[in-house]
């Protein structure tokens, strides 16, 4: 056996695979579009063809490796490897043994973790939060997900701690995805802010943000959409983002206020194209709800970048 170790990042709409070493040495990565029809078993089958060419490229075979860590959407069991409500996914409401039928196929050990957490602790082992004792890890994309460390020890509570995105920023606030009221989701998750923006262009406002969406060949409003919008002065884009920013900084700053972490790490599809240009924003907003505002957290964007989560899935490999 090597001493190598696979990541698989679980996406809706991309399976992100890597081959690295022991200490997070990138030797071999690939991807998948994640299906967007059949069953579980099927997205199974896309990430053991991920994974094996991931494998090829360094070259090792995928039973060489010392195991195989996977970041899941939905509930994802680490004891079991179960994973449940991956709603996202097709055919995902219910539960499917997900480590047991990759590493029936992939021949190795597999371990499943939350997607947000294993990312987290993947910047907390190897990127933004290298050398800290303590973060707090922010996932800025469809919705919004959290991931904490405490004294270097990751918190899971009882395996449903950390998601900051259903915070209360608002009573009786936007409609969350999550079908509750004033969310952070609600204002910053990308889906909501899709939402949001289709609301107001049925209402009469003026957006090229649906007109960026068909260029780009896109049918719905990607990070990239995002971008590409706010680059052309879009003034609803430049509006949605502000108020996405104001709603996390409030979130945030509550967090910290229970938390005290020496840093708040942000990511996601979101969080890693726009968590630099709006940083100096969400520092501001943040400051306005800080009850100890004299020893403010580090503020950090992502350092792994797209393999991020791929990465810090390969951590789950002791
Ligand atoms: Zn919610």
């Amino acid at each position: 056996m090597s001493d190598l170790r696979g990541g698989i990042d679980l996406g809706g709409t991309k399976i992100q695979t890597a081959v690295v070493e022991a200490d997070g040495t990138l030797r071999g990565e690939a991807r998948r579009e994640t299906p967007t029809e059949g069953e579980p078993a099927d997205v199974a089958k896309a990430m053991e063809d991920a994974l094996r060419e991931a494998a090829a490229a360094v070259p090792v075979k995928p039973e060489e490796l010392r195991g195989v860590g996977v970041g899941s959407p939905g509930d994802a069991d680490g004891k079991t490897g179960i994973v449940s409500g991956a709603r996202n996914l097709p055919g995902w409401e219910g539960s499917f043994p997900l480590g047991e039928a990759l590493s029936k196929a992939l021949g190795t050990e597999v371990r499943i973790g939350n997607d947000v957490q294993v990312a987290v602790e993947g910047e907390y082992a190897l990127g933004a939060g290298k050398g800290l004792n303590s973060l707090l890890g922010v996932w800025w994309g469809t919705g919004v997900g959290g991931g904490i460390v405490l004294d270097g020890k990751p918190w899971l509570g009882r395996g449903a701690a950390a998601e900051i995105g259903h915070m209360v920023v608002k009573r009786n606030g936007a409609r969350c995805p999550c079908g509750r009221r004033g969310c952070m989701e609600a204002y910053a998750g990308r889906a909501a802010m899709e939402a949001k923006a289709r609301r107001d262009l049925a209402k009469g406002v003026e957006t090229d943000l649906f007109h960026v969406m068909k260029t780009r060949g896109k049918d719905r409003l990607t990070s990239s959409v995002w971008e590409h919008a706010l680059r052309e002065g879009d003034a609803l884009t430049e509006s949605l983002l502000r108020r996405a920013i104001r709603y996390l900084g409030t979130g945030i700053a509550s967090a910290q206020n229970l938390l005290d972490v020496e840093a708040v790490v942000i990511g996601g599809g979101l969080g890693g194209r726009f968590g630099d240009r709006f940083m100096e924003d969400l520092e501001g907003e943040m400051h306005k709800h800080l009850f100890v505002s004299d020893n403010p957290p580090q503020m950090k964007v992502a350092e792994l970048g797209d393999l991020g989560g791929a990465i810090g899935a390969s951590l789950l490999i002791s």
